[in-house]
């Protein structure tokens, strides 16, 4: 019953198993403690010991975060161009890149990268980020301060000097022998630039040797394009580590990406009023996310055939009976409300599969109520309100119960995560056809996919399939060569 889910009761866990720390104002963000009650509870068990870790993790950020004198000595020694040996804090800057669905990705692998190397994560805010999230640390503040000597991202590229790849092709580090080199030596700061470039992680730095130079350089300033959490799985240095956190490796965006992004209340307010305005009352939920690709463009009539045939394939809404039969007979399933959420950025889907409803009675008697919340029409990466709106709907179609999604879009990896559901996915046409053969398919996984998977051998030169060696790894349903844990 889902109006029920929406009244929180005692037994519910507000902080989830210990996901969240008990140490916040309440009304600070609501959505912290609001939003779950719309989702059926987490399909994955949380292991003490993430929980351990994560109340560690927050201890050590308020111990090195901004406002502290640790933090003040630390960007003292930044400045003044020196990295101390047996430094106290260690941090790792996330820089932004591409859409918030992108965002999202990164910004999860680059906490867990943080977790895993004992570094406090803070985040470069543009403008457009502004508002969007909730502080997720008490005490502390993630968000990197203004005056941080190296905060323009277009310095922040494959060219960089700065860059760790660089540093090593231009004799600045080695990696030939970790244990001797000693941070005093390094440069103040290392850029890690973690890109896709012709779909595969630029440069592989998830390499033990690479990560132990890494490790001893105080500052690290992250760019990424990617959900680079299966290659830090796919690191030998981690992979103890990560087995005691996520005994279930197809939860790892699922519980981080639940303990991490809460909605601001100004957000929220937004996701609230939608879902008690148009959802709450449904007796299913099903979301339907509906993304092109500039870069790859697909033809209105040929699309909406495609998520057609895959609602009927997939048996995802109730077949449509004659206009004129107002049949009296009823079935089990008679006046049951079947709510349909679209999050596009075109109203063609919407209006289509509305009017097919309102045209038709089905054959079941079921009510199915159609809603999109937003038609933005062009994607904006640097406007607040869109993203607020993008961030809204990502929220909203998290709370189904059922999801079908376009293929290669992490704006539908992040809702399927949070929800904990496995998506059908619709599938890419072929890159020389203009249809896809098969509709859609059911992902194997809750895991979103790194598209660009790093050459697993390190230094080696022959490519070894990550799928084929390591058990916790499959090839993604919507980008083949992607990978995925399950
Ligand atoms: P991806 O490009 O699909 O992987 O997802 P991203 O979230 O990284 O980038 C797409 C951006 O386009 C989003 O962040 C939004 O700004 C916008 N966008 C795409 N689809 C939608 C949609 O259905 N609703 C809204 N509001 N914005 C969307």
């Amino acid at each position: 019953n889902i109006s029920a889910s929406t009244t929180p009761t005692l037994s519910q866990d507000k902080l989830l198993g210990g996901l969240l720390s008990a140490a916040f104002d309440e009304s600070s963000c609501q959505s912290r403690y609001k939003s779950n009650l719309y989702r059926k509870p987490s399909p994955f068990p949380l292991s003490p010991y993430l929980v351990q870790k994560l109340r560690k993790y927050e201890a050590y950020h308020k111990k090195c975060g901004p406002g502290t004198k640790r933090y003040r000595r630390a960007i003292k020694q930044l400045k003044a161009g020196r990295n101390v040996d047996n430094a106290e804090c260690k941090y790792v800057v996330w820089f932004p890149c591409n859409g918030l669905g992108n965002r999202m990705l990164t910004i999860a692998s680059t906490f867990l990268y943080a977790l895993l190397t004992d570094r406090v994560l803070l985040m470069h805010v543009a403008a457009e980020q502004e508002g969007l999230f909730c502080e997720p640390f008490p005490g502390s503040s993630w968000v990197l301060p203004g005056d941080f000597p190296h905060n323009n991202p277009f310095n922040l590229n494959i060219d960089a000097p700065e860059s760790y790849i660089n540093m090593l092709k231009n004799g600045v580090v080695r990696n030939d022998d970790p244990s001797s080199v000693r941070a005093s030596s390094l440069p103040p700061y290392v850029y890690l630039h973690v890109e896709q470039f012709r779909l595969k992680l630029s440069d592989n730095v998830f390499c033990d040797e690479d990560q132990a130079v890494l490790s001893k350089f105080n500052w690290m300033l992250l760019k990424s394009d990617s959900y680079f959490a299966p290659a830090l799985f796919m690191t030998p240095v981690f992979e103890a580590e990560l087995a005691k956190m996520f005994p279930h490796k197809e939860s790892v965006f699922h519980h981080l990406g639940r303990y991490l992004f809460h909605p601001t209340n100004r957000v929220w307010g937004i996701i609230r009023r939608y879902y008690e305005a148009y959802l709450a009352r449904a007796d299913e939920k099903i979301g339907f996310q509906i993304r092109i690709f500039p870069e790859k463009p697909i033809k209105f009539e040929n699309m909406y055939d495609q998520l057609v045939r895959c609602i009927r394939e997939q048996n995802l809404l109730p077949e449509l009976g004659e206009p004129a039969a107002n049949s009296t007979t009823t079935t089990a399933e008679s006046g049951k409300v079947k709510a349909v959420l679209i999050a596009s950025l075109y109203s063609g889907y919407y209006e289509k599969i509305r009017g097919m409803y309102y045209e038709n009675p089905t054959k079941t008697g079921e009510i199915v109520a159609v809603y999109q919340p937003s038609h933005e029409e062009q994607q904006q990466y640097t406007s607040n309100e869109h993203n607020q709106k993008a961030l809204a709907e990502i929220y909203l179609l998290s709370y189904s119960d059922k999801i079908t999604m376009s293929a290669w879009s992490t704006f539908g990896y992040v809702a399927y995560s949070f929800a904990g559901v496995k998506p059908w996915i619709l599938l890419r046409p072929d890159w020389n056809k203009e249809v896809s053969e098969v509709a859609c398919v059911r992902s194997t996984s809750v895991e979103p996919c790194l598209h660009s998977p790093p050459i697993l051998s390190c230094r080696a030169k022959e490519e070894v399939d990550a799928a084929a060696v390591k058990p916790y790894v499959r090839h993604c349903e919507d980008v083949g060569f992607g990978l995925k844990l399950f």
